[in-house]
């Protein structure tokens, strides 16, 4: 029931939390985490501020305690996945600094043994899955884009010859997410060539970061995935994309302590995601103008933001009380959102 009322209120736009759990090597283990409710109810506790003083609630639809496993997240997201098949436009994104798990939500630890398998490769296997369950009565096609967007430059990370050739989007609003054409698409037909193919973009990614150590944490990866159902019996056809992003880290960089290309860097992100708030702000508001042309990010992802889309944001924390001011910017974040 509260899930109808939230999407009358809000549009289809739904945050879940997601608490990543203390690493083995981690010495020190103060969490800022107070309190997980069962309606997604989180209180953060301030380190420096003991007792209720110090306190912090905030809501979502839903909070992933750090115990949760990959296949309780899924089961949560699996309905959205599942929409794409009947042709909805479904957006599904991480947001966090570095180090929060926002990689591990999307795609799993590096290399993940198939129990430990994050989002992008669970939902593609679902999608294989109930494709061929209805094989009867509905042919599908499924293809795969992917590309980085770094310093509001969009490219390609699925070219044969690993070029990362520079992409243009299209400046019109494209219902069947096509807004990167000439970013590679790849048809897939089975779990493992996707495996290959988001490896090899991972490859590319890292390619690409010969001269800057860690790009993933500075970039945005895109994975979209395109849906072409056709009815047999009735002729008709629908088309469903899902976009699953693993954003940029959202951490603040320190301006006296960065110059040149890091600042650059650090500017472009800020730039983009605040557009990406700004866009999520005025759906849920219910504003008529939606500030989509704000940076690539959300021109790129413009089809499953906003009109039936239906968009989920996993906010990323790391419980660590060092990290509590950066936590707090996040959860600023999301609430701005919801
Ligand atoms: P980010 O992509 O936000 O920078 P990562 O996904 O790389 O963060 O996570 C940072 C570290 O924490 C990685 O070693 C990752 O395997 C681990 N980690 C993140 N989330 C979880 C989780 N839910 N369970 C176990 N380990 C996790
Ligand atoms: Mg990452």
């Amino acid at each position: 029931k509260m899930f109808n009322e939230l999407q009358d209120l809000k549009g289809n736009i739904r945050v879940f939390c997601r608490i990543r759990p203390f690493l083995p090597g981690q010495k020190e283990k103060r969490s800022t985490i107070d309190y997980i409710g069962e309606n997604g109810e989180l209180v953060v506790a301030n380190p420096a501020k003991p007792g209720k003083e110090g306190h912090r609630l905030f809501k979502f639809n839903k909070v992933f305690a750090p115990t949760a496993t990959q296949v309780e997240v899924f089961s949560d997201v699996q309905p959205l996945i599942r929409s794409v098949l009947d042709g909805y436009n479904v957006c599904i994104f991480a947001y966090g600094q570095t180090g929060s798990g926002k990689t591990y939500t999307m795609s799993g630890p590096n290399g993940a043994a198939k129990e430990n398998w994050g989002v992008n490769y669970r939902a593609l296997n679902d999608l294989f899955e109930i494709s061929r369950s209805r094989r009867s009565s509905i042919t599908y096609e499924i293809g795969v884009q992917m590309v980085e967007i770094y310093n509001e430059q969009v490219r390609d990370l699925l070219s044969s010859d690993g070029s990362q050739k520079k992409l243009g989007i299209l400046s019109n609003f494209q219902p069947n997410g096509l807004a990167v054409p000439d970013a590679t698409m790849r048809s897939v037909e089975s779990t493992s060539d996707v495996i290959e193919l988001i490896d090899m973009g991972l490859r590319n990614r890292v390619v690409g970061a010969t001269a800057l150590n860690e790009r993933s944490s500075r970039s945005h990866s895109i994975v979209t995935i395109h849906v072409r159902g056709r009815d047999l019996k009735a002729g008709a056809a629908l088309h469903g994309n899902l976009h699953l992003v693993d954003l940029a880290g959202s951490e603040r960089v320190d301006r006296s302590e960065v110059t040149g290309d890091r600042l650059k860097e650090a500017q472009h992100i800020n730039k983009s995601l605040s557009a990406l708030g700004d866009v999520i702000y005025a759906l849920a508001q219910k504003t008529s103008h939606v500030p989509y042309r704000n940076s690539k990010l959300t021109q790129v992802l413009q089809s499953s933001l906003g009109g039936q889309a239906k968009t989920l944001m996993f906010v990323q924390l790391n419980p660590d009380a060092s990290s509590y001011s950066e936590s707090l910017s996040t959860l600023k974040f999301a609430e701005r959102a919801s």
